[in-house]
């Protein structure tokens, strides 16, 4: 009886196991250096997106596995296969649009100006004439600056490289997405926001554009998730 009850369990465990595998992937491209949306957390990458990502797999039935690269690298790795999905707080810009289909919008930001605290003479975007500005490459606030005239920027990497350069004065101000400059503002002392009218932009998850049936699917879980509170809670958990 005993030794039944064991090839019973051992079959059992088999099954699942198997069933486990037979999962399809979801390979998904991020950078983590962009907090909440995702960052490492004691090496693990962790964040909103990172979250809500999980739940999308899990509505699809999907394994997903997490590709962290540089921020200018995500479009090519859709582009050539190397992942599935881009979730990295993603602006879906009409110039992003030509390389790739976005699915519908989950997060509006918009750009805003990190200062010191005593910076006096900085209020609103126009005071950045004549300023060295510091913004993150490619991204939408490079975009904003580098369109402005008589403003010079240092681009960065990684947004927290700008933060410690704006700290130790090596820059008059950093623009970046207002979501991540609160999280900024409330881990570092004696840092400021100012203008923060900048135009709005919507956050979504980018697909290679020969993936449609992906995008319908993701649409529908992105959904299902805002019905269920499943995003609501994840924004109480984040922002
Ligand atoms: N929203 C900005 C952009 O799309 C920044 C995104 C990010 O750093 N992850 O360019």
């Amino acid at each position: 009886m005993k030794k039944i009850l064991k090839s019973l369990v051992l079959f059992l465990m088999l099954v699942v196991s198997s069933l486990t595998f037979a999962k399809e992937k979801l390979y998904v491209g991020t950078n983590a250096e962009f907090p909440p949306f995702e960052y490492l957390d004691k090496g693990d990458i962790v964040g909103f997106d990172i979250d809500l990502v999980k739940a999308i797999g899990n509505k699809l039935g999907m394994d997903v596995v997490i590709k962290d690269m540089s921020f200018d690298g995500l479009i090519p790795a859709l582009e050539t296969n190397k992942v599935d999905i881009v979730i990295a707080g993603m602006t879906a810009t009409d110039e992003r649009k030509i390389a790739v289909n976005f699915s519908n919008p989950y997060y509006t930001a918009n750009q805003v100006i990190i200062l010191k605290d005593d910076n006096k003479d900085i209020k609103t975007f126009d005071d950045l004439n004549g300023k060295l500005v510091g913004v993150m490459l490619g991204f939408t606030g490079d975009v904003v600056v580098s369109e402005m005239k008589n403003v010079e920027s240092k681009k960065y990497n990684a947004s927290f490289a700008a933060i410690m350069e704006l700290q130790n004065n090596k820059i008059d101000a950093v623009v970046l997405d207002s979501e991540t400059a609160l999280n900024y503002l409330k881990n570092n002392k004696g840092l400021k926001l100012a203008d923060t009218s900048g135009e709005p932009e919507e956050y979504a998850i980018a697909i290679s554009k020969k993936n449609t049936e992906l995008l319908n699917k993701i649409n529908t879980a992105l959904d299902e998730l805002k019905k269920d509170g499943t995003y609501e809670s994840l924004l109480k958990k984040y922002m």
